[in-house]
């Protein structure tokens, strides 16, 4: 220990904040607020105008010819799954560092998720090691733009076409982000996105699911109602009742409520990506010059949307593990967060798919050193300046190796 170091909060010494800062949170305005109420004074609360408007605005925002909402990011990736017609015993290559919604969606349709490592750098899925990965049962490639910076979609562009198999996109931390100027979701074939509070646009719960592929759509629509060709306001305007469930569906269905504040919330995207961006450079120039801490890597051409901003540690030079980092920083007021443990280590996986230990070596080396650190659009630069404090005063008291 330093001797000239503060005593840390979790030592019971001051702590830096006292309110935590957690590590996202939605930014709701006025406009917000307005947009919402005046929906409910209308006479669609679901399946009406606003749903049909939110996926029109998000299509343009997106550059895709279809957007279909559903209730949740979740949602959007267990009917993406379905649109590409994955089925039993089907492989699908999901990246080993992400939310474990990625992976549920593919044994939700019958499938088998086959993990793929991550780059030491940027925590994207690593394009060798999916090639490493691919049989002939593989069915799709799950691309996750981790943390919003986009994966190698040109490396995975030409081993997907290779074999003709799509790439399904994980945008739910990246919209907004762009490689070469356009929106990296027109990189892949299918695009799915959250709109959970934590993420960049909020309905509360929500999620989209963007394509070019009109049979896709058209199976996500269905898919999303119970799986019935039509929806109630279509009856309703051609006056008939008959309707035909055609498939097995689900009610993914989301509200006019959600919609409208969905709208509202994507005009101000421009707005929110530029906070979270002035964020994240802050960060990068307080940190860049430290030998125990880094932040993940850039790639040449992307625009990262920042929907995390993560850090990783050289625990090498640093008397602390990422867990006592962790605490740490909580103590002091920051309210660090990890993203995420590698999904095949979860208790569920390791019973239904056997212990997969070693597999994605780099994804679990990261998880040992990574910490989230608060970022989201309405924290003030005086909130990013007692994050940097507080690691600063956390690696100086554990640091010195
Ligand atoms: C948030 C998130 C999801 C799931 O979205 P929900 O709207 O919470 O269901 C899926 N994948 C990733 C990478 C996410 O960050």
């Amino acid at each position: 220990m330093n001797l000239l170091t503060e005593k840390l909060a979790v030592h019971g010494g001051p702590a830096v904040r006292s309110k935590t800062l957690p590590y996202g949170h939605q930014t709701i305005g006025a406009p917000d607020v307005e947009a919402v109420v005046e929906v409910l004074r209308s006479s669609w609360l679901t399946t009406g105008p606003a749903v049909d408007q939110f996926e029109r605005d998000f299509a343009t925002t997106i550059g895709a010819e279809h957007a279909i909402a559903v209730s949740s990011g979740t949602a959007a990736l267990h009917t993406a799954c379905h649109a590409l017609r994955i089925g039993k015993g089907d492989e699908v290559i999901v990246p080993a560092i992400t939310f474990i919604a990625s992976s549920n969606s593919v044994i939700y349709v019958g499938g088998v998720p086959v993990f793929a490592d991550v780059e030491a750098d940027t925590l994207t899925i690593s394009p060798s090691d999916v090639e490493a990965k691919i049989t002939d049962r593989t069915k799709a490639i799950v691309a996750v733009d981790f943390a919003g910076l986009p994966c190698n979609y040109a490396a995975l562009r030409a081993i997907a076409d290779a074999r003709g198999i799509p790439i399904l996109s994980d945008a739910c931390h990246s919209l907004g982000a762009t490689v070469g100027g356009a929106p990296a979701a027109t990189l892949a074939d299918i695009s799915v996105f959250s709109f959970h509070p934590v993420k960049h646009i909020t309905t509360g719960e929500g999620g989209m699911i963007c394509t070019n592929q009109s049979e896709w759509a058209t199976r996500a629509r269905r898919f999303r109602n119970h799986g019935i060709a039509t929806d109630h306001r279509q009856r309703s305007m051609t006056r008939t009742f008959h309707y035909e469930m055609v498939e097995l569906g689900y009610n993914y269905r989301i509200t006019d409520l959600q919609c409208a504040l969905g709208s509202s919330q994507l005009r101000q995207l421009p707005t929110f990506l530029e906070k979270r961006r002035r964020i994240a450079a802050y960060y990068d120039e307080q940190i860049q010059n430290r030998a125990d801490v880094q932040p993940l890597a850039r790639r040449r051409g992307a625009a990262n949307a920042y929907h995390l901003y993560v850090v990783k540690f050289q625990l090498e030079r640093l008397r602390a593990d990422r867990n006592d980092l962790f605490a740490a920083l909580n103590a002091e007021g920051i309210g660090v967060n990890v993203h995420y443990q590698p999904v095949y280590q979860h208790p569920y996986y390791r019973q239904h798919f056997g212990d997969q230990s070693g597999c994605c070596p780099e994804a679990e080396r990261a998880y040992e050193r990574i910490l989230s650190l608060p970022i989201f659009p309405e924290m003030s630069m005086g909130d990013a300046e007692d994050v940097i404090a507080a690691l600063r005063k956390v690696l100086d008291y554990y640091g010195g190796v």
